[in-house]
């Protein structure tokens, strides 16, 4: 079992503490006359600082997901989550994180704004994990481990068995970012909450949702480390225009789950006919709205795409991805546009 006040960092122990000895504020409603925090009277309805705890789109998720909205945290896009997880868990220069490599680059980048060391763990030539692996990696000042999946940008889901090994074997957080996982018809770990009070699940409405522009990530774990998210937070978070468009979306579902099977369908579409291409080796199995694709000549095709207009991810200087390219799945015609082009792409040398 772990223990959660041990894995948090001291200074972040102590805000906690002072947060709990202070009684909490009671949320205001339409019904006060708010003359609290100093906001202008005019300019209805965004004069006012938006719900703290955003109590309906939290509703609507829990319902969604069937969990309790005490083990919901919204953040600024899960980017912003991932920054808090170290900001938690990891002392500077004394801890450390282990993570599955190639991944999400954002982990690294927060492991090094907090001053925390970054340890990857090559995972195999099929982008899998070896729970053991990832184990010997660890020590006692290891506090997290990063794991994605589907992960990016091999597009793969992680073994699962692995993964409930390192769960059940890690005395840290093991944080598994579910970006992608509504692209996946396979069971995602934010549905065993109960099971893991060491695990923390990250989503966003980024992706599979289909607002990036709102940033809005959710973070799903057990009510302890939840709490522990709520009071180390930013002052309203979330701001009120993403709250309301948050419950619209949530609303049309309906539509996310159309736009899904498209995807889905466009998907298959484009890797079967990458791997007719000459220039194109390989492609990776995906369970994501993108695929992996090994190229025999990665730099090339990239600037000639770039030349007519087309933006894909050159993987190249990833472990594992030499020579790949990370293509997302476009709208029909987007995907029909690069495939055309790509048919007429002579090597240069
Ligand atoms: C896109 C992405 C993110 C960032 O999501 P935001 O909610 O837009 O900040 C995090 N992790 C992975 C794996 C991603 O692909």
């Amino acid at each position: 079992m772990i223990d959660l006040q041990q894995l948090v960092r001291t200074n972040i122990r102590a805000l906690i503490s002072d947060v709990d000895a202070k009684a909490e504020q009671t949320e205001r409603d339409a019904q006060h006359i708010m003359l609290d925090a100093n906001e202008n009277p005019y300019n209805k309805p965004l004069n006012r600082y938006p719900s703290d705890n955003q109590a309906a789109v939290k509703e609507e998720l829990a319902k969604l997901r069937g969990v309790t909205h005490r083990e919901i945290f919204l953040s600024n896009g899960s980017t912003e989550a991932i920054d808090i997880c170290f900001r938690i868990f990891c002392q500077p220069k004394i801890d450390n994180v282990v993570a599955i490599e190639p991944t999400c680059e954002l982990y690294r980048r927060f492991a090094r704004l907090n001053d925390i060391e970054y340890r990857p763990v090559l995972l195999d030539d099929s982008f899998q994990l070896s729970a053991t692996k990832l184990l010997k990696a660890c020590d006692r000042h290891t506090k997290l481990i990063w794991l994605c999946s589907p992960n990016s940008p091999s597009g793969n889901i992680l073994n699962i068995t692995e993964v409930e090994k390192l769960l059940k074997a890690f005395n840290g957080i093991v944080v598994i970012d579910e970006a992608y996982t509504d692209f996946s018809r396979l069971p995602a770990f934010r549905e065993r909450l109960s099971e893991f009070p060491n695990m923390i699940v990250l989503n966003t409405f980024s992706k599979a949702w289909a607002n990036a522009a709102i940033r809005l990530g959710v973070v799903y774990a057990q009510e302890a480390i939840i709490d522990i998210f709520k009071k180390v937070s930013n002052p309203y978070p979330i701001n009120q225009l993403t709250q309301e468009q948050a419950l619209d979306v949530l609303k049309h579902r309906y539509d996310i789950e159309d736009w899904i099977k498209i995807l889905l369908l466009e998907r298959k579409r484009m890797m079967l006919a990458f791997e007719s291409l000459a220039c194109c080796e390989k492609v990776y199995p995906s369970n994501a709205n993108f695929f992996l694709a090994k190229m025999k000549d990665a730099q090339s095709v990239y600037n000639y795409l770039c030349q007519k207009g087309i933006k894909v991810r050159n993987c190249s200087n990833l472990s594992l991805c030499n020579n790949c390219l990370r293509i997302t799945i476009g709208a029909k015609a987007e995907n029909a546009e690069i495939l055309g082009i790509l048919r007429y792409y002579k090597p240069t040398k």
